[in-house]
């Protein structure tokens, strides 16, 4: 795997040669995008913390990896820690932050030690002044979010806030903060040290109904029948998630890139692949989300706190047999409200799932309701 080759530094020696000039062509030149999701580009991210004037700035290596169904930054920081922390020194003394946090995911909190003993061996090595912290998060999804992990770090309930102004601008303490997530950290020296680094390979976490599940690494545009195939799954294959939040479709074959996903009404996000075969049932499916998202949702704002909750209701009233087709409507009605009027991303992407389950998959929810 290419994530998995060791800089061994190099690249943050090449990064103090070339200076802060120097790195944010180079990572804009090579076409470095966030790993999160997002797919920012990490340069634009950068330039815009180097150009806000500040004494005190920071950054934050985004390892609250908490979206079921994806588990790619735990490959890449019990694999190559030293890569993550190279990646954050190196942004941190790009932007001129002398502070970074790593916020680890609360359920990770096992590999704290391992990568404690990584920063220790980077900063030593490198003879960086740059103050690293592990903060464990408390094992909220939510905060997977970066305004939720920015109140998180400052010792708030973990919970998101609008936007603008942007970390970058305005973050932690009301400090230029930058936040990347893991696997993009672990790109940045491979992306300044290697001249054949691929700025197309994506990590693809792909489990569910696959007997080898696991990370399989692809350029983006892979296609999605093999990458399934490789997962060798023992019956057929129904539908695909992309993740929680990221909505299903049916199974066929499509190139998996961010616009054809998009063109299936869902979001390829940080390249998880849920496979659910023909002996499950989707409204069982909807249903486990659904209560993930009423369990999850932080309460801030309505839409999400309520919302969710009446979700759950009327798919358990469609389990029981008791619902209508009007309740199918209803359903979609609120998932749809949810969806445009909550706060934050959580929210916004909650009821993907839902939406797009009753838009390919209908006739699973109706066979449970009554006939009239
Ligand atoms: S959308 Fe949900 S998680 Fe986000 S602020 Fe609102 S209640 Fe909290």
């Amino acid at each position: 795997m290419q994530i998995l080759r060791k800089t061994e530094l190099k690249a943050y020696k090449k990064a103090k040669k070339i200076g802060q000039k120097g790195v944010i062509e180079i990572l804009s030149k090579k076409g470095l995008v966030g790993r999160g999701g997002a797919a920012f580009p990490t340069a634009r991210k950068w330039q815009f913390a180097i150009d806000t004037k500040s004494d005190t700035k920071y950054v934050i290596c985004n390892a609250d990896e908490g979206e079921p169904g994806t588990f790619k930054d735990h490959l890449v920081l019990e694999k190559v820690p030293e890569n993550v922390i190279e990646g954050i020194i190196i942004a941190a003394e790009t932007i001129a932050a002398k502070q970074a946090y790593i916020y680890l995911r609360g359920e990770y909190e096992y590999l704290k030690p391992k990568i404690q003993k990584a920063i220790s061996s980077v900063l030593k090595r490198s003879g960086s002044k740059v103050k690293i912290d592990i903060v464990v998060g408390a094992g909220a999804y939510v905060c997977g979010d970066e305004t939720a992990i920015i109140k998180s770090i400052e010792g708030y309930r973990g919970q998101a806030y609008l936007k603008p102004p942007f970390p970058p601008v305005e973050g932690l303490w009301g400090k230029p903060t930058v936040i990347n997530n893991v696997g993009t950290l672990a790109n940045v020296p491979q992306a300044i040290l290697f001249d054949d680094w691929d700025p197309h390979l994506r990590l693809f976490s792909l489990s569910g109904d696959v007997t080898k599940p696991g990370i399989y690494e692809f350029p983006m545009g892979v296609s999605l029948k093999k990458l399934i195939e490789l997962g060798k799954p023992k019956n057929p294959v129904k539908a695909v998630y992309f993740g929680c939040f990221g909505g299903c479709m049916p199974y066929k074959e499509i190139l998996l890139t961010p616009e054809n996903v998009c063109g299936q009404n869902c979001v390829i996000g940080a390249g998880t692949i849920i496979v659910v075969d023909n002996t499950h049932s989707i409204v069982d499916m909807a249903e486990t989300i659904a209560k993930f998202y009423a369990f999850e949702s932080c309460g801030k704002c309505t839409p999400c706190r309520e919302g969710s909750k009446r979700c759950l209701d009327l798919i358990a009233k469609i389990q029981s047999g008791k619902a209508t087709k009007q309740d199918c409507d209803t359903l979609l009605d609120l998932a749809l409200h949810i969806h445009e009027t909550s706060l934050c991303g959580l929210g916004q992407t909650a009821t993907n799932h839902l939406i797009t389950a009753l838009k390919y998959f209908r006739e699973e929810f109706e066979q449970k309701c009554k006939l009239h």
